[in-house]
Parts: structure tokens; sequence; C-alpha cells
């Protein structure tokens, strides 16, 4: 069957009653905003569940922090504590996303060189990982951290802002939320993090218990040696 833009070139191809038209007409008028949404949300999932399955090998925190393997990894791990010495944020020009620096007095993106015309904060949260091998350092990124905050590092800092006289350097709770939850990480190990022995930053995170379980199962986990690290803290 072949669908015409036009109505009337429709109209000649085939009779508007038989099976096939009355199903697309319905398919027209029952697809709406929200289902189209609920759709692209489905894909999204079902992409992140790839990338996750099938192009990350399990390690183990303990592996990871003592790895000499360059590449992408899954490991599993509850997030044991914030560094928050480190702070939550930092200012970025939107379009370059990097950190702006201070120059001369002056505000300068290490991207493009520019004085950037307006400032957003992005997350770049350090946290404490542990499983039942050991613990690591982690870096989660703004697109990684919101993921699991659900809120923007803009929305958080600008009601500590207005809620506080502060400057939005203190800690904001919806962060602390992350604090003692286990998550399924991505993990990217590169050659400065084997010869310094520092944070790794996260290239992929969910809280997803589908996503967390299938690569349990998929990657051969011992889930009760795993699960057995911490009473307090489970997948479900
Ligand atoms: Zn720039």
């Amino acid at each position: 069957m072949q669908l015409c833009n036009s109505w009337n070139a429709s109209k000649l191809h085939f009779s508007l009653d038989i099976p096939e038209v009355v199903q697309y007409k319905a398919s027209l008028s029952t697809t709406n905003l929200s289902q189209q949404l609920s759709q692209s949300v489905t894909q999204t999932s079902i992409n992140s569940q790839d990338e996750f399955l099938s192009s990350a090998k399990y390690m183990s925190i303990g592996d990871i922090r003592q790895s000499t393997e360059i590449g992408m990894f899954g490991t599993l791990g509850n997030i044991h504590k914030i560094q928050t010495n480190f702070g939550w944020y930092y200012e970025s020009y939107n379009k370059c996303r990097k950190k702006v620096k201070i120059v001369d007095g002056q505000l300068i993106c290490p991207g493009c060189e520019k004085t950037p015309p307006l400032l957003i904060p992005r997350y770049k949260i350090h946290v404490l990982v542990m499983d039942h091998t050991g613990s690591a350092y982690f870096v989660l990124f703004d697109t990684h951290a919101y993921k699991l905050i659900h809120k923007t590092a803009r929305e958080l800092k600008l009601r500590l802002t207005e809620a506080t006289t502060g400057d939005g350097s203190s800690f904001p709770e919806e962060i602390e939320q992350i604090v003692q939850r286990r998550y399924l990480f991505k993990i990217k190990i590169i050659e400065f993090n084997i010869e310094q022995n520092s944070s790794f930053t996260v290239s992929n995170v969910t809280d997803d218990v589908n996503l967390i379980n299938a690569f349990i199962s998929s990657q051969g986990i011992n889930k009760v040696e795993y699960e057995g690290v911490s009473a307090n803290s489970t997948f479900a």
C-alpha cells in the first residue's frame, strides 16, 4: 500500500473503507502529543539499555581502582558520600559547556577563548562509590547528575540563592538524595587515571532497577555476593 500526500491522490488508490485505511485513519486520530512523547521516552530507555548492556564490560570498583586497562566499563556501586569540598557545580559558557576561567581579571571560556555573555551552572559532583571490593572516586558531570537528581544545576542554584543570602555555594539537599543508593555506572578509564590514581569520569549512570538487573544477569554477576556488602541498601 502506498500513501500519498494529496488527499485526492489517496482517493484514487483505494477505497476508504478497506481495513488498512480504517486502521491508518484510526492511528492518525489517536496519535496525540503525549503518546509521541511516551514513545520517544521508551525509545530513549531502550537505547540507553543497549548502550549499557552491549558496550560496557563489568568491572568491580576494586578492579577499576587498580586497572591498567583503558576503556569503558560497567560497574555497580553505592554512592557512599559526596566530596563536598569540591563544590557541586561550575559556571560554564552555554555554547562550549566548558568551565570558565579568570584570565587577567576577565572571565574566559577555555573552549573558544571568548568572554561568555551568559554563564550557566552545570553539575560537577565528586562522589565516593563503594561495592564489596573497594571504593573509588567518581565525578558526575551535568547530564548524568541530572538523571539522578531530576533538577538542573541552574534550578538548584537559583533556589539556593533565593532561599538564603548565600551565593549558592552551600549544598542543595536534592543532591544529598543520591547518597546511600545504588547505581549502575559506566566508567571511562583513561591513561591519566592509571598514572595518577585520580577520580574516574562517569560516562553514563542509571538507577533503573530493570536495567540494573538486566546488567547483572547479562554479565553473570553474583548478586548474592554483591548485595552482601551492605545490609541497608538493595536494588529494589
Ligand atoms: Zn567557549
